[in-house]
């Protein structure tokens, strides 16, 4: 079935008993035994299961064509999840340039466990090779990275990775699965932070680890989930279901704004450099055409001409663009990244990050050039 008619029906059945095409948030933490002890209608208790949670992990399993999902409390608990299935003496390879805050997990709290890291230029596949050993059980992708927009190429580092008996997991916030399934390219996970395009509206957390096959892996991460509890509540389940029925819309035209807004941000006198998967000019740009699916999402960064001061003066200047963290929401946002990043940042001090939303993209072209003539 096509990803639009999945996003807006998998687990979205009418209940049966009352007619609701609606479905209800489900409260109740815990559910009634049998008479002979055993729960013969599949709940037990809200941290091992819960209906609203169920219909979410059967949509996002279904939007990324993987078999089953769990969901988290946010993306950092998802990754987390992901990291769980690392022993201490086992390697895992993640990429120098990406969510700062995965790094801070493999750094801060693999490190002290025993689990060592490589953190490898991901764009370059024999950089990964090189790093690549017997105990490596792990390599983390994120494509389009976050926030400079590097391509990374999943068929050929899960080829190397599977190659040595590593699983490749893939974060596919950025790209959402409109515009790329990783499971297609050979990825074993994917990974999103549901709080970016999943929610879509800047209101729920949430995170899921989506697995290709049933069996090993699955199991693991269910049992995990369970054990480690950081489950999403039942109506942070509930809202971003919701979300999920407009994904694909919403996905489409704020990338169409963002193609817009990195055409024209590469012709400002303004800006040095824009960095868009979308554009002939990225060195990822063929790469992405390949595994991307038409579309290079609704993320751009660009460097402003005049150093980290004139882009906190530009930040400033702009009305529409709010100066926020995070990303994926309706409403369009810009941050500074590397002041935010912490001292591993490999960010140039002049780059803002937008998140492109769903304004006209007239306003926001309007917005980024009174801001950027000063
Ligand atoms: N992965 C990416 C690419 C992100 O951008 C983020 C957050 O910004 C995360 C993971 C972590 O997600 P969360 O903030 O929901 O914990």
């Amino acid at each position: 079935m096509n990803i639009d008619t999945l996003s807006v029906r998998v687990g979205r059945d009418v209940e049966s008993a009352t007619g609701e095409v609606t479905p209800s948030i489900h409260l109740s933490t815990t559910y009634e035994r049998d008479v002979d002890g055993e729960f013969s209608r599949g709940y037990t208790y809200g941290r091992a299961g819960n209906p609203g949670r169920d219909a979410l992990e059967q949509c996002i399993a279904a939007l990324e064509g993987g078999a089953t999902a769990t969901a988290y409390a946010s993306g950092s608990a998802a990754s987390l999840a992901v990291f769980s299935l690392l022993r201490p003496g086992e390697h895992v390879i993640a990429p120098i340039e990406a969510y700062h805050g995965t790094a801070k997990q493999v750094r801060d709290i693999l490190g002290p466990m025993g689990v060592r890291h490589s953190f490898v230029d991901m764009t370059d596949v024999d950089a990964v090779r090189a790093a690549l050993s017997a105990d490596t059980r792990l390599v983390w992708i994120e494509t389009p990275s976050n926030p400079m927009l590097n391509v990374s190429d999943i068929a050929a580092i899960a080829e190397l990775a599977h190659g040595r008996g590593a699983i490749v997991c893939c974060d596919n916030t950025f790209a959402t699965p409109v515009w790329q399934k990783p499971f297609e390219l050979g990825a074993d996970l994917v990974m999103h932070s549901s709080t970016k395009y999943f929610g879509g509206h800047s209101d729920v957390m949430g995170g899921a680890v989506i697995v290709r096959d049933r069996g090993g892996l699955s199991d693991r991460l269910r049992d995990y989930q369970e054990t480690a509890g950081s489950v999403p509540s039942p109506f942070d389940c509930w809202l971003l279901r919701r979300s999920l029925t407009t994904l694909t819309c919403r996905v489409r035209a704020q990338t169409a704004n963002a193609e817009h807004l990195a055409r024209f941000l590469s012709r400002h006198r303004g800006v040095e450099r824009v960095f868009y998967p979308g554009l002939e000019t990225h060195p990822g740009h063929e790469l992405a055409r390949k595994q991307m699916r038409g579309g290079y999402g609704a993320m751009l960064s660009f460097c402003v001409r005049g150093g980290r001061e004139e882009a906190f003066a530009v930040a400033g200047r702009l009305r529409l663009f709010i100066r926020a963290t995070s990303l994926g929401g309706v409403e369009s946002l810009v941050e500074h990244r590397a002041s935010i990043e912490g001292p591993h940042s490999v960010t140039p001090q002049s780059l803002l990050r937008l998140s492109v939303g769903l304004e006209h993209v007239e306003d926001l072209m309007g917005d980024l050039d009174q801001a950027l003539q000063g």
